[in-house]
C-alpha cells in the first residue's frame, strides 16, 4: 500500500475504535478492573495513535546523505522488519498494543500479537474491529500465557518482538532474542521518583502525586512510586496526601463516580501487602490504609507511608499498588541522588516552579521521560522509553516508528566507468618514485 493508503485506512481504524469507546471501555474495565473513566480515556489514546503513525510513516521512508562524489547518489531507505512479535502486558491492554502495532503497520510489517492472559477478551474485541479493514492475515492475534510468548519468541518466522512487561521476563526475552540475533525492544518495570520542592502549592503537589500513585490502582508502569519531600513543607505534604487519600471513592469500576478500583489479581495484592508489610516492620510508619478493602475483589486501600529507608523493598522495587511513600530530603541534590539510586530509569515527576531546579532534574535524573509539574502526561510525538534497568525500547514518537525500520544504505553511481584506484596498484605508481 502507498503511505496515503495506508493513512486513510488508520484513520478510519481510529474512527471504528472512538465510535466503539464504550463498547471496549465496558469490557476492559470488567476484565482488568481499571475505573471506566481511565480506559474509556484509554481508548482515545489507541485511537490517536494510530491517527499519528498513519500520517509521520508517510513521510518517514528515508532520506538522502551527501553522496562521495557529485555525480552520484546516495539514498538512505528505511524498510519494515518483517513479521514482529507484539507481547503485552494487561495494565494498558490497547493502548500498549497500539503503541506497537500502529507504528509496526505503519512501517510495513506484518504483526503476531500477544495479549496478557489477564486480558484476552479486551484484545480480542479490537482485534475484531480492525483485523477486517486491513489486508488479510497482516494482523494475528494469538492467545495464552508466558509459554506461547515464548514461543513466539523462538519461532524462526518471527524477525523482531516488541515487549512490555516485567524487568524479569523481559530480561528472558531478551535473552532469547540475543540467542536468535533478532531485535527486541523491551519496555520493562519502573519505580519513579516523584520530587517536590518547597517553592510550590503543597495541595497541588499532594494531590498530583495521589494521583500519580493511585491511577489504576497503581498499576501503571510509570505510577509514581517514591516521593522525595523537601524538609520545610514535608510534613504539610504528608497531610495534605492523607487527606486527598481518604477522600477518594474506591469501589466498582463500572461506576463512573470510581476513583480507584481493584487490583488484577491475589498475587498483585499480595505483592502490595508484602512491601507494606515489610516497611512497616522494618519502622515505617503508617498515615493511613495498608489494609484490604471490601469482601470481595482485589481491593487495596491507598497508603500513605512516612519513615521510610532507602533498603526497604518498597523503596527499591516495583511495588504495582496504590502506594505513596514519603521521604523527607535536605536539598534537591540529595532528592536527585535518591531518585537516581534503584536500578530503574522509566519516568520521574518533579514539581516546582524553579526553572533552575527544572533544568537541575532534567539533567541530573537518570529516566525515559521526565514530568515536571505534570504527572505522566505521555504525548504521540515523543519517544517513551526507559534507560538502565527499564529496559532499551523505544515507543511513541519518531524513535517508536523507527524501532520498527530496517535501515539500507543504496549507493548509486549512474556511470559505468572503471575506478581509478581497483588493481592493479601498479598502474597508480607509474612513473611514479616508490621512494
Ligand atoms: P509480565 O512480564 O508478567 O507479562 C507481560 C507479557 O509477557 C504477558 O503477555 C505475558 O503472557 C508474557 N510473557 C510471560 N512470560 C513470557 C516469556 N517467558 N516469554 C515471552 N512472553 C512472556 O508483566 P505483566 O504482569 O503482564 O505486566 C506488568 C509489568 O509490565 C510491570 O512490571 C510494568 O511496569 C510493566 N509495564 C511496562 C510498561 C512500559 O512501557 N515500560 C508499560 C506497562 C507495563
Amino acid at each position: 500500500m502507498s503511505g496515503l493508503e495506508r493513512a486513510e485506512v488508520f484513520h478510519e481504524l481510529s474512527r471504528v475504535l472512538r465510535d466503539h469507546a464504550d463498547e471496549l471501555a465496558e469490557v476492559m474495565t470488567r476484565e482488568g478492573g481499571k475505573p471506566f473513566i481511565e480506559n474509556h480515556d484509554e481508548i482515545g489514546w489507541t485511537a490517536a495513535c494510530f491517527d499519528y503513525y498513519g500520517e509521520i510513516a508517510r513521510d518517514s521512508i528515508g532520506y538522502l546523505p551527501a553522496p562521495i562524489e557529485p555525480q552520484q547518489l546516495a539514498l538512505v531507505v528505511k524498510e519494515p522488519v518483517g513479521v514482529v512479535a507484539c507481547i503485552v502486558p494487561w495494565n494498558y491492554p490497547l493502548l500498549l498494543a497500539a503503541w506497537k502495532i500502529a507504528p509496526a503497520l505503519a512501517a510495513g510489517n506484518a504483526v503476531v500479537l500477544k495479549p496478557s492472559e489477564e486480558s484476552p477478551l479486551a484484545t480480542r474485541r479490537l482485534a475484531g474491529l480492525i483485523e477486517v479493514l486491513l489486508p488479510d492475515g497482516l494482523l494475528q492475534v494469538v492467545y495464552g500465557a508466558g509459554e506461547v510468548g515464548e514461543a513466539l519468541v523462538q519461532h524462526e518466522g518471527v524477525d523482531m518482538v516488541a515487549f512490555t512487561g516485567s524487568q524479569e521476563t523481559g530480561r528472558r526475552v531478551g535473552m532469547i532474542a540475543a540467542g536468535r540475533l533478532i531485535r527486541a525492544n523491551l519496555e520493562l518495570g519502573g519505580k519513579d521518583p516523584f520530587i517536590v520542592c518547597d517553592d510550590v502549592d503543597v495541595e497541588v503537589a499532594a494531590q498530583g502525586a495521589v494521583w500519580a500513585a493511585c491511577l489504576n490502582a497503581g498499576q501503571v508502569c510509570t505510577s509514581a512510586e517514591r516521593f522525595y519531600v523537601m524538609k520545610p513543607i514535608a510534613g504539610d505534604f504528608v497531610e495534605a496526601a492523607r487527606s486527598f487519600v481518604e477522600g477518594l471513592e474506591i469501589g466498582d469500576p463500572m461506576d463512573r463516580a470510581t476513583d480507584v478500583g481493584p487490583l488484577i489479581n491475589e498475587k498483585g495484592r499480595e505483592k502490595v501487602e508484602r512491601h507494606v508489610g515489610e516497611a512497616l516492620h522494618g519502622g515505617a510508619r503508617l498515615v493511613t490504609g495498608g489494609e484490604r478493602w471490601g469482601e470481595r475483589g482485589f481491593f487495596y486501600r491507598p497508603t500513605v507511608l512516612t519513615g521510610l529507608g532507602p533498603s526497604m523493598r518498597v523503596m527499591r522495587e516495583e511495588t504495582f499498588g496504590p502506594v505513596v511513600p514519603v521521604v523527607e530530603v535536605e536539598s534537591l541534590d540529595e532528592a536527585i541522588l535518591m531518585a537516581n539510586s534503584v536500578p530503574y530509569a522509566l519516568g520521574a515527576n518533579v514539581y516546582t516552579k524553579d526553572f533552575e531546579n527544572m533544568l537541575r532534574c532534567m539533567r541530573g535524573i537518570r529516566a525515559g521521560t521526565v514530568w515536571i509539574n505534570d504527572p505522566l502526561t505521555d504525548n504521540d510525538a515523543a519517544p517513551f522509553s526507559g534507560q538502565r534497568g527499564s529496559g532499551t525500547g523505544r515507543e511513541l514518537g519518531r524513535e517508536g516508528l523507527e524501532a520498527f525500520q530496517e535501515t539500507k544504505h543504496v549507493h548509486i553511481d549512474p556511470r559505468v566507468e572503471r575506478k581509478e584506484w581497483w588493481y592493479p596498484y601498479s598502474r597508480k605508481d607509474e612513473g611514479q618514485d616508490p621512494m
